[in-house]
């Protein structure tokens, strides 16, 4: 399993990074882990040929994780000229979410005759599915409700487990989440103010036995997180960044 970091910022694309965007591959197997609103410049910049891609995954309806999207899918139609079947996976909703984000973000575009089938699949927490080829397990995470269910994936294959929190205050989810995972990449948007939405860097280091993996990777960086990153130990995630667990 290979995982490239085609966005690693938070929301606001503090420290000029994309909104976050994975790259996931294993096999014959592509698929995107969130594509947040800058994705189509990130997926543009490496290169990377959308009709290989199988699935995109979704771990909430925020616009810097689900924001891309609707550009994603007229692309698709008009410039990649995607024959190839398209699933799109997430929480409860995913399919409503998708037409009202292609409603508002191209007037007209819900009711496009599409050139390729798209498929919705939703994902829902402690209940394992497999997409794109990955063992995926969901578990619930806490962020905003107003734009989830918020999820945090489990991906197994080939023996290896990558799991990844997406947007998340401390939740006791992230333990199993995190459990035998071989690497876990985090958000961490601040430094030290524990937020109801985010997780803050003292609050990650402070429960860190907790969770039950060698490898940590911090993501969603903000402001305050970036401006004491370089001394900490741990690992931070950068655009173009590869992971392989
Ligand atoms: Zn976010
Ligand atoms: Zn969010």
């Amino acid at each position: 399993m290979k995982i490239t970091i085609l966005g690693s910022g938070d929301a606001f694309g503090s420290g000029g990074r994309f909104n976050t965007c994975l790259h996931v591959e294993a096999g014959a197997d592509r698929m995107l882990l969130d594509c947040g609103s800058s994705s189509m410049v990130a997926l543009n910049r490496a290169e990377i040929a959308r009709n290989r891609l199988s699935t995109l995954l979704f771990t909430h309806f925020h616009g810097d994780h689900f924001g891309a999207l609707p550009a994603f899918l007229l692309d698709a139609q008009f410039v990649s000229r995607r024959k190839e079947p398209l699933t799109i996976a997430g929480p409860a909703g995913i399919e409503q979410r998708t037409l009202h984000a292609l409603e508002t973000d191209f007037s007209g575009a819900s009711s496009n005759p599409w050139r390729f089938p798209i498929s919705f699949v939703e994902v829902t927490p402690e209940q394992p599915a497999t997409v794109a080829g990955f063992a995926v397990t969901a578990f619930a995470m806490v962020h905003d409700e107003r734009a989830g269910p918020c999820q945090g994936y489990r991906l197994a294959r080939d023996g290896k487990i990558f799991a990844f929190s997406g947007d998340t205050a401390w939740s006791e989810s992230l333990i199993p989440l995190a459990d035998g995972a071989d690497l876990l990449l985090v958000e961490c948007y601040n430094f030290d103010k524990p937020l109801v939405n985010h997780l803050d860097y003292l609050t990650l280091r402070a429960r860190r036995a907790d969770l039950r993996t060698p490898r940590i990777v911090l993501t969603h960086m903000g402001p305050g997180m970036l401006a004491h990153q370089a001394a900490l130990p741990e690992e931070r995630a950068h655009d173009g960044m590869v992971l392989e667990p």
